[in-house]
């Protein structure tokens, strides 16, 4: 019987034809990224062709709802995206591209999509254009340093995320955390954006495209930890990268929602994103970010609270974090699990203290910043 059952099973999986809901795109800095929003998980093969250069996916056992589709882009990476019915079972997604580095494709889950970035030559005479403006922006930050700050309370609506022995729900915590965090951030004339200030559900790849369609300066993804061990408590900070670390995995995979076992499979198809990030300068900004705000956490409330242990900071792969262009992290302020942790969760007064810590982290990491990025000016006036 149960032999059967996965038979049923496998074969009505099978025979379910997967359709795409929807196509998007946004245009970044360094790159394209075009979304394809599908009701089920896809396979695709993937294949590049020159004269005129394009790059095409064949989607299997999929579906086209409507006629075949062309979007006209033309942003100088990426000039059109077309997609057609290829034969009964496949979908054909071409994009015709021009002067590109590289591009990346991976599938994500809750919602099913596939996405795939395109990197930009470096001939483009606009990155020229780009990089000059960008001396100059960098430039006005150290008079008026950081801007503007996306503030990312996890999960909400139909994901509670973790919950606690008495029930105590993740979502709820760290939407007043994230809360409290905004208006302080804002007293100090900081610009706060919240991927969500309600509680209600938002995909993690529109967390991350929020904040780079705002031009955010800082990303900051706030959640409770979880574990099976109920005796396990502290807090912990993170910044994006590959990881060999169990624990590490662990955590990123309950906050991904996938198993571990696709977790690490999951790594292998980002190898190439996360070279890329390996590479780039907002990986270190990032880790001092993590470093600057997990001290004052531990710091600040280990004066008024016992058994504050603080785990450290560590990497790992959050898909909330992935594609993000500015320095990002993830605090996993506490352990809802634990029982202890979780009735202090409860309570107002040790929620404020987290988000004045958090404050306080992110202050002293944007002074810092201001030296750091402008070691050669002296007689700047400070302030
Ligand atoms: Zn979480």
């Amino acid at each position: 019987m149960p032999l059967l059952l996965i038979f049923l099973i496998n074969y009505s999986e099978a025979k379910k034809s997967i359709s795409i809901n929807k196509l998007r795109y946004s245009t970044y800095q360094t790159h394209t990224r075009v979304v394809l929003d599908l009701d089920g998980s896809a396979e695709f093969t993937r294949n590049r062709l020159t004269n005129p250069d394009r790059i095409f996916f064949d989607l299997k056992n999929c579906t086209l709802p409507s006629k075949d589709k062309t979007v006209s882009v033309n942003n100088g990476t990426l000039n059109s995206i077309r997609m057609a019915q290829y034969d009964s079972k496949t979908v054909r997604v071409v994009l015709e591209v021009n002067d590109i580095r590289k591009y990346s494709v991976f599938t994500l889950e809750d919602p099913n999509r596939l996405v795939i970035d395109i990197y930009n030559g470096k001939n483009k005479k606009r990155a020229k254009k780009d990089s000059k403006s960008r001396g100059k922006v960098l430039a006005d930050k150290n008079k008026y340093k950081i801007k503007r700050v996306v503030i990312d309370p996890g999960h909400g609506g139909r994901d509670p995320g973790a919950v606690g022995p008495r029930g105590t729900r993740e979502k709820d915590i760290v939407l007043r955390v994230g809360k409290k965090l905004g208006k302080l951030l804002k007293k100090d004339g900081v610009e706060v954006i919240f991927t969500r200030d309600r509680d209600k559900f938002v995909p993690l790849n529109e967390r991350t495209e929020i904040a780079n369609s705002k031009k955010a300066d800082l990303f900051i993804s706030i959640h409770t930890n979880a574990s099976k061990k109920r005796k396990t408590r502290g807090m912990e900070t993170y910044f994006l990268s590959w990881s060999n670390d169990r624990e590490a995995i662990k955590v990123a995979a309950r906050e991904n929602k996938v198993s571990i076992k696709k977790m690490q499979k999951m790594q292998g198809g980002l190898s190439m994103i996360l070279q890329d990030l390996a590479r780039n300068s907002k990986r270190e900004e990032s880790k001092r970010l993590a470093y600057s705000v997990q001290s004052e956490m531990v710091n600040s409330l280990k004066r008024d609270y016992n058994k504050i242990h603080d785990l450290g900071v560590k990497y790992a792969l959050f898909y909330v974090l992935v594609g993000a262009e500015m320095p990002s992290i993830l605090v996993e302020i506490s352990f809802i699990s634990n029982r202890d942790e979780e009735k202090r969760l409860a309570t107002n007064k040790y929620r404020d203290r987290i988000a004045k810590a958090i404050a306080k982290g992110i202050d002293n990491y944007i002074s810092k910043s201001t030296l750091i990025v402008n070691p050669d000016v002296r007689g700047l006036p400070s302030g």
